[in-house]
């Protein structure tokens, strides 16, 4: 995986490289030959690279180790690159060490070449092309008249409370990256009873324009490629708080009623505690939910309930 951004650096593409771009979430299987009760996974030195047997062993466990990964460990490509680079700025110290203690210790010739580094700073994008701006503008387009003319609109369950903190923060329609805002214009000054169907995944009607929006696999990509599984578990505890399911269908304002009696606070859906970062349970909300709730969810249900209680 390294090799594969030293490789970006240099301007090529390894064969991983050019599998993870045709197909950025596929899962991949990252072993290596740790022995003890993990040789199971072990692969072999078969496609080991020159610097021999203990150099790769010592080097597949020291990231490994830097990751918090098992041997063996299955992840979506997108989300096992972003954590990488994420977490090792440089090849220093894994490739290559300031002393050679002896031949076999030498290392990679590339190590000291800034190829990994120079690869690392053209992010993400440099190894999975984001969205096309084009398409997503015209998913906006789409999107937004598909909302208009819906006699029911689909939504992912959580994405009900991050439209209220937007609101609480300023954000109203036009608003390129999602389609909330335009939902809660619609409902508030349009279609009071406008019923809401509870989606599961990155649903179009609102994700359609999301930069982070796979369309192919429904899915979100937000965070470090691994958006969408904490998504999934705040759209559930979502549900259970307000004792529906996938599929549920109410009255949008009767619905937000309904949100606003029993979510005082976004802290018990959103927050995060004990995941770090990189890893697939973290992101910012879930962070910043930790001591408390999100006070632009306070303002927006404030702001919201007046709103609704006026009209
Ligand atoms: S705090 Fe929760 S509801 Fe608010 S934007 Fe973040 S994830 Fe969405
Ligand atoms: S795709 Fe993910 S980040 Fe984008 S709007 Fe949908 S849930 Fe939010």
């Amino acid at each position: 995986m390294l090799c594969a951004i030293c490789a970006l650096g240099e301007g090529r593409r390894t064969p991983l490289a050019e599998a993870v771009r045709e197909s950025p979430d596929r899962p991949v299987r990252i072993v290596c030959n740790a022995g003890d009760v993990y040789a199971y996974q072990d692969p072999g030195v078969r496609e080991d690279t020159p610097e021999g047997a203990d150099y790769n062993r010592k080097r597949d466990l020291d990231i490994l180790q830097r990751m918090s990964w098992p041997p063996g460990i299955v992840l979506p490509a997108r989300t096992a690159f972003m954590m990488l680079l994420e977490r090792i700025p440089t090849v220093e110290g894994l490739c290559g060490y300031e002393t050679v203690t002896a031949e076999g210790w030498r290392g990679c010739e590339r190590a000291h070449s800034g190829a990994y580094e120079r690869g690392r700073a053209g992010d993400i994008a440099a190894l999975i092309p984001p969205r096309p701006q084009e398409e997503l503008q015209a998913e906006k387009a789409r999107s937004i008249q598909a909302l208009h003319e819906a006699e029911e609109v689909s939504i992912r369950p959580h994405i009900l409370l991050c439209a209220v903190c937007q609101y609480g923060n300023g954000v109203r329609p036009p608003y390129p990256p999602d389609n909330l805002p335009e939902l809660l214009q619609l409902i508030l000054h349009e279609k009071p009873d406008l019923p809401i169907r509870m989606a599961r995944g990155a649903d179009w009607m609102m994700c359609a324009p999301c930069p982070a929006r796979v369309p192919e696999l429904n899915a979100c990509v937000n965070v470090l490629g691994s958006g969408g599984l904490s998504n999934e578990k705040r759209d559930l505890d979502l549900l259970q708080v307000l004792g529906l399911q996938f599929g549920s269908v109410m009255p949008a304002r009767e619905l937000y009623r309904l949100i606003f009696e029993r979510v005082p606070s976004t802290a018990p859906i959103c927050q995060r505690e004990g995941n770090v970062s990189p890893g697939c349970w973290w992101d910012g909300c879930g962070e910043s939910n930790v001591t408390a709730g999100n006070p632009r969810y306070d303002q927006g249900r404030r702001g919201l309930m007046a709103v609704m209680n006026q009209t």
